[in-house]
């Protein structure tokens, strides 16, 4: 087989071998049966952080270890060839990264579902640092010779004054030992790549050339906002109409769709596939009031976040300008609402002539789902209320999961291969049988093993860091790693006011016996300025700690350029402690948390998101848990009462973290507007009341690096962190699903 597309295999260079592997792949999964069951699952998303896709189809393919063998035999390297495949640039953070493992689980659950999303040329962006800051570049990710394949589906997209045709391109997504589902990614034919000037800015006027250049473009202006909708609609138009042809295609008749499709809408940005849909439908004949039942049982949406900013409400004018076609039908939503509920609370037009989006998904489909049970629970009890009474038969829960293929088979194969020789290959279908390794809890060679991968994989990532970014780190101190989006609701300004903390403790003689070297990987949107001062906090950190040879030698900062999939799978398993911080009530669930859980790390982290869960899985001696609960939280919000000052004034160690931020060291090598602002906003603002936990969160941490110099009381930590993992496999999510909503 691998003759045939490694001709003489000795004179070909990496990038042959790449093409030649890329070309292998993409015709195995074409071969592969396609599950044409009458009912199909239609996943909408604005993200899909699918990271590379070369080892992930070897190993679902079952092909991995023949082709590395392969290529070893005859001298190539297959971690070198992978480095030649740019990341596809299609996601910003955990919601799309969820769209991604969801799409692995529903074909390797042989259930018929696709993704349909955009194909951004330049994705979020390329973080890169400079000054100290983060500057922002297009991330190109589209190559001649790459996984997409261009077919030959094309619509003509009607927008108010002007009119787009679009071009679908797909991408396989093979199931591990299994079917092939697709990933529609839909473009435009007038893209043009060239109009982006420094950075990344662009005409955001010019839609026809800028539609699907970026994810998420800035929403600072009103162009930025209404070039949002008119991707939105892009996305949502192509879409329905797909959908349809699709159906009509298997012979539906459209009164019958709920039988032919279910649509589950990721998050609100596909929310206007719901009024879309009606059009298309009242278009082709059947009566309004019709569409939308027949649309109601087809949608499904799922709530990732209770921050009320990133919540959608398009104001109508907006929508006006872009999509005139959608305003009487969303009037005809709004009117039976308001005439059936007489409660302002559940409109969705408000008073201020604001488009609620997540009350459309909520009123006009048929279930409602949050992320982990905590967040599933405060949607009911706080948030969605009023809707919760409306409709209580529609809210569910399904907790997050992650695919055990990307973040176990192939990050971490010397840990995969551990598990087996302990457990069997059981595990690999069936992730529950992780717990079959708690028999091995007091086995000293087992916990002693379990030690050895770990220092393995903390080499590996010294060595990663080493070669990509001009990092030199410590392999023998303890590895406390925060990676994720930069938000001040995930509190990384709590974990850098601790470094300072520990950085004073240290140059007044105070010096943890074992050394610390804490890590962070995070983008900020670049117009969420708080965010860009934090990122510049922790540069600035980063600079003075690992430069002072008083401090160094025990504790070193580094913050991991363009965080994105290819670097978190080398950094997760070498981690030992995983940072899961937020304010508790905030994340909605997480699913880096289980990555790292996944990989033998310990938690400390708050009562949040799926925290709560790890935390009954793993019992209280295998997590550290902190901080005020998000019952109080809630309450401390409802009071309105919270003063950041109040701690800065009465607390000696948070006061001289804070004034650190503009202390004369760090302005030597920082900037003096961003510390400033920054210091500022936590003594007089701290939204995310970073304060209430500070002390909480340092206390842990000193306990949790104590622990960790027991070795093998900690080595059984980790172990009943893997154990217990399974729970977390994103197949028994999409099993929930299927079982709960889509019923394929
Ligand atoms: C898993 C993942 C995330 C989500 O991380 P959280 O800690 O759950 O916010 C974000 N980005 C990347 C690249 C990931 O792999």
């Amino acid at each position: 087989m691998l003759n045939k597309y490694l001709k003489d295999i000795n004179n070909c260079t990496n990038e042959e071998i790449y093409y030649a592997l890329l070309e292998m792949v993409q015709e195995m999964a074409e071969k592969k049966e396609v599950n044409n069951s009458k009912k199909k699952l239609y996943y909408i998303s604005a993200e899909f952080l699918i990271g590379k896709l070369l080892s992930n189809n070897l190993i679902n393919l079952g092909i991995y270890d023949e082709v590395k063998e392969y290529l070893a035999a005859n001298g190539k390297n297959l971690s070198e060839i992978e480095e030649l495949e740019p990341e596809p640039s299609l996601g910003n953070g955990g919601l799309g990264r969820l769209a991604a493992c969801f799409l692995d689980s529903i074909a390797t659950l042989r259930l018929n579902g696709d993704g349909i999303g955009l194909n951004y040329h330049y994705g979020l962006f390329k973080q890169v640092f400079k000054n100290n800051m983060q500057t922002e570049e297009p991330n190109a990710w589209i190559e001649e010779h790459g996984w997409l394949k261009k077919t030959d589906k094309s619509y003509e997209v009607k927008f108010k004054d002007f009119t787009v045709t679009s071009r679908l391109y797909d991408i396989d997504v093979t199931g591990y030992q299994n079917k092939t589902n697709k990933l529609h990614l839909f473009d435009v034919e007038s893209v043009d790549e060239s109009i982006v000037e420094e950075g990344i800015s662009f005409n955001k006027e010019d839609i026809t050339k800028n539609l699907t250049l970026f994810l998420y473009p800035d929403d600072g202006d009103e162009a930025g906002r209404l070039l949002r909708i008119y991707q939105q609609y892009f996305m949502v138009s192509n879409g329905a109409r797909l959908i349809l042809d699709e159906c009509e295609a298997k012979g539906c008749n459209l009164y019958d769709l709920p039988e032919y499709a279910v649509i589950q809408i990721n998050d609100t940005h596909p929310t206007m596939v719901i009024p879309e849909l009606i059009r298309l439908l009242v278009e082709r004949g059947i009566e309004m009031d019709d569409a939308i039942d027949i649309v109601t049982r087809t949608c499904a949406y799922t709530n990732h976040t209770i921050l009320s900013e990133a919540l959608e409400k398009w104001p109508m004018h907006y929508l006006k300008k872009v999509v005139p076609q959608l305003i009487p039908i969303i009037e005809v939503l709004d009117n039976k609402i308001r005439r059936k509920y007489r409660n302002e609370a559940v409109n969705i037009i408000d008073e201020q002539e604001r488009v609620h989006m997540a009350h459309i998904d909520i009123h006009y489909g048929f279930s409602v789902n949050g992320v982990a049970a905590l967040h599933t629970d405060i949607l009911k009890e706080n948030e969605l209320n009023h809707f919760y009474q409306l409709y209580p038969e529609k809210f569910n829960n399904k907790t997050n999961g992650i695919t055990f293929r990307r973040w176990l088979l192939y990050s971490n194969p010397e840990l995969a291969a551990y598990i087996s020789s302990l457990i069997g290959e059981g595990y690999k279908k069936d992730a529950r049988e992780l717990e079959k390794l708690c028999a091995f809890a007091e086995d000293d060679t087992v916990l002693e093993k379990i030690l050895e991968i770990k220092a393995e994989k903390k080499k590996a990532l010294k060595e990663y860091l080493k070669n990509t970014q001009n990092m030199e780190i410590n392999e023998n101190s303890i590895f406390d790693i925060q990676i994720k989006r930069l938000h001040e609701y995930k509190r990384q300004q709590m974990n850098v006011l601790y470094l300072i903390h520990k950085y004073l403790e240290i140059k007044a003689g105070k010096k943890p016996s074992t050394p610390i070297t804490a890590i962070f990987g995070a983008k900020a949107a670049p117009a969420y300025t708080i965010a860009q001062d934090i990122i510049h906090l922790i540069l600035c950190m980063q600079e003075i700690v690992n430069k002072d040879p008083e401090v160094s030698p025990y504790l070193n900062i580094f913050m991991v350029e363009n965080y994105n999939v290819t670097n978190a799978e080398k950094l997760i398993p070498a981690c030992d402690v995983s940072e899961q911080i937020s304010l508790a009530s905030k994340e909605a669930s997480g699913t880096g948390n289980m990555k790292f859980m996944l990989n033998g790390a310990v938690t400390l982290g708050t009562e949040d998101g799926a925290n709560v869960e790890i935390h009954q899985l793993v019992g209280d001696k295998n997590i550290y848990v902190f901080g005020d609960s998000s019952a109080e939280v809630i309450e401390r919000y409802k009071r309105g009462d919270y003063s950041a000052k109040y701690y800065y004034d009465t607390d000696e160690d948070i006061k001289s973290a804070i004034d650190f931020i503009t202390s004369d060291i760090i302005m030597k090598v920082g900037n003096k507007e961003r510390l400033e602002r920054l210091k500022n906003e936590l003594i007089s603002k701290d939204w995310f009341m970073t304060l209430p936990d500070f002390k909480s969160y340092v206390k842990k941490k000193e306990e949790v690096f104590k622990d960790y110099e027991n070795r093998k009381s900690w080595a059984k930590k980790m172990l009943i962190n893997i154990s217990k993992a399974g729970y977390f496999s994103s197949d028994r999510t999409i099993e929930e699903y299927n079982r709960d909503i889509w019923k394929l």
